[in-house]
Formats: C-alpha cells, sequence, structure tokens
C-alpha cells in the first residue's frame, strides 16, 4: 500500500474502488479458497482471470457471479492499459490465475510493476501456493531456501542452472512439468549425485496426493516404469560440507580442464581422485556419463 500507517484492521470495507486485488486460488481442493477471496470475487467490479472457464469453476461451486474478463500471457500487454484505465477511474478489480498465487510462474508480475509505475494500490489476498506447500511437507529446512521456479529449457541455459542449483546451500523449489519430470531426476541425479535428498510432491492438495523421496536415485527408480501424470513440484536438499567433496558436475569439469592442459584421462582421473579421495574408476567413468 501507498499509505504505510494503513492497517487491515483499519481499512474500510473491502472490496475499495480504484484497487487491484491479487487473489490466491487452491491448487487443487476448491476447498482451499479463502472466505476473504470470496468475498472479493463476489463484490468486485470485475474479475480478470487467465482462463475464464477455470475461474468459473471456483465461481460455480460457491454460487459467485460477477464480470469476468481473460487476462494471459498472449494478450496481457493489450488488457494492462485497460486495466490501468478502469482502476483509475475507480472500479475495483480482482486478477486471479488458473490456480496459486498469481505471480508466482503465472500471470500478475507483469502488471504489479506496472500498477507501481503508475502508482495504483494492489493489495494481495494470499492463497495457496504450490512451492510452499510442497516445501513445508517436504520435511526439508524451510526457513531459508531458494525458488528456481520451472528450469530452461535449452540444454546449454538448463546445464548452467542446475550447476548452480547443486552448488545450492539452501533448499530449492523447482516446478516441472510431469513428461519432463524423468529427465530432471536425471540431470539431478548426474549434477547433484543420486544420494542427495529430495521430495517429489504430486497433485497437491488433491485425491491421488503423492510424496516421493528419500533420495534422487530413489525417485528415479520409483518413477521408472510409470507414466508421470499430474502436476509437479520438487524439493531439493542444499548441499552440505560432505557432499561438497563429491560434486560430479565440478568433477567432470576439473577432468577436463586437466584433459585439456594435456593430461591423459588416465593421469587426470588419477589426479583427482587423489585430490577428493574417491576412487580412480569413479572419475574415469565421469566422462563417459554425460547427459
Ligand atoms: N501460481 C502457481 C502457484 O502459486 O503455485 C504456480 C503456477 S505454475 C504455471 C504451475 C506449476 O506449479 C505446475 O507445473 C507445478 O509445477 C506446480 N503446481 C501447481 N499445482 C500443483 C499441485 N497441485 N501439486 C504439485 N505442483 C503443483
Amino acid at each position: 500500500m501507498n499509505n504505510n500507517n494503513s492497517s487491515l484492521s483499519h481499512r474500510k470495507e473491502e472490496p475499495e474502488n480504484g484497487i487491484l486485488y491479487i487473489v490466491g486460488t487452491p491448487i487443487g481442493n476448491l476447498n482451499d479458497i479463502s472466505q476473504r477471496a470470496l468475498n472479493i470475487l463476489q463484490n468486485v467490479s470485475l474479475v480478470a482471470c487467465e482462463d475464464t472457464r477455470q475461474t468459473k469453476k471456483i465461481m460455480n461451486k460457491f454460487n459467485i457471479s460477477n464480470k469476468l474478463i481473460s487476462f494471459n500471457k498472449h494478450n496481457s500487454l493489450i488488457k494492462t492499459p485497460k486495466i490501468v484505465k478502469d482502476l483509475k477511474e475507480g472500479k475495483s478489480i480482482a486478477l486471479v490465475s488458473d490456480a496459486g498465487m498469481p505471480g508466482i510462474c503465472d500471470p500478475g508480475e507483469d502488471i504489479a510493476r506496472s500498477l507501481k509505475y503508475e502508482g495504483i494500490d494492489m493489495i494481495c489476498v494470499p492463497g495457496a501456493c504450490a512451492a510452499i506447500t510442497a516445501l513445508v511437507s517436504s520435511g526439508l529446512p524451510s526457513s531459508s531456501f531458494i525458488f528456481e521456479g520451472f528450469l530452461p529449457k535449452k540444454q546449454s541455459d538448463r546445464n548452467k542452472t542446475l550447476h548452480e542449483i547443486s552448488k545450492n546451500k539452501k533448499t530449492t523449489i523447482i516446478y516441472e512439468s510431469p513428461h519432463r519430470l524423468k529427465k530432471l531426476l536425471q540431470e539431478l541425479s548426474v549434477f547433484c549425485g543420486g544420494d542427495r535428498e529430495i521430495m517429489v510432491a504430486r497433485e497437491l492438495t488433491k485425491r491421488f496426493e503423492e510424496h516421493i523421496g528419500h533420495k534422487i536415485d530413489d525417485a528415479i527408480d520409483f518413477f521408472k516404469d510409470k507414466e508421470i501424470t499430474g502436476e509437479i513440484t520438487v524439493i531439493l536438499k542444499g548441499i552440505d560440507k560432505k557432499m561438497s567433496i563429491f560434486n560430479e558436475s565440478d568433477l567432470r569439469k576439473d577432468l577436463k580442464e586437466l584433459m585439456n592442459a594435456g593430461l591423459s584421462l588416465s593421469a587426470a582421473s588419477k589426479y583427482l581422485a587423489k585430490k577428493n579421495g574417491l576412487k580412480k574408476g569413479f572419475i574415469y567413468n565421469l566422462i563417459k556419463r554425460q547427459i
């Protein structure tokens, strides 16, 4: 809020004119919607939603009817000026995405930046977020963490990100599509080692919710012969001191550097094995285990 002295208990009845309400909606279980979110969706001048069919499901379940307009990554550039104009004219607007918190890997981030620039007030009505739901149910350190969202698709960018993730000391949260999960798990095994702790959360808050772990290689085994469907969030434990001497990606990089400097594969492997307290054969085989 622009008025730093305001507090919710002193605010006028919601929704107020001229404000964009960024409303969190459920990530599966529709009963996770809050009373406050329902009140806003019912009483704003209009609801801007990613896909009107998805939002109608919530509206119908709770017998709410209101004007819906579509606002998504394909039309946000065209629609943003109209939303700004409506807010400046005193309308109240709710922004929702298909699921969870708008702005978290969903439309919302850009319009929030535009409105901030225009000096228009925004209020977030908090709701479910897959990242946080998965994190707190993982049992992994959660008071400080890194949210990666979706990894890049281009392999060179992806490898760079995976290399950074492998060195994070904090728990990392990753969103992944079901058809790329097996590839991601293989990549994490190579970059972080198959012993790293992980939790794959599938279908959070839904009927067939699953939490799969305990190590990366366990998750690979679990999904090996399965066709993966549903929505997936991956929680990866950060590196600890013991692991830092055993990072396959760093070892492979060192190996290449030594070979570029003229050492044979055998000599480079022997050197790195001694330096890292590992078997020479393990290092030797790394060069053949490229993704
Ligand atoms: N804005 C949403 C939020 O607050 O979580 C995230 C939207 S992003 C486009 C969709 C991704 O979130 C999915 O591909 C999946 O990685 C994750 N996700 C959403 N719902 C989920 C669920 N019920 N269980 C597990 N992951 C979920």
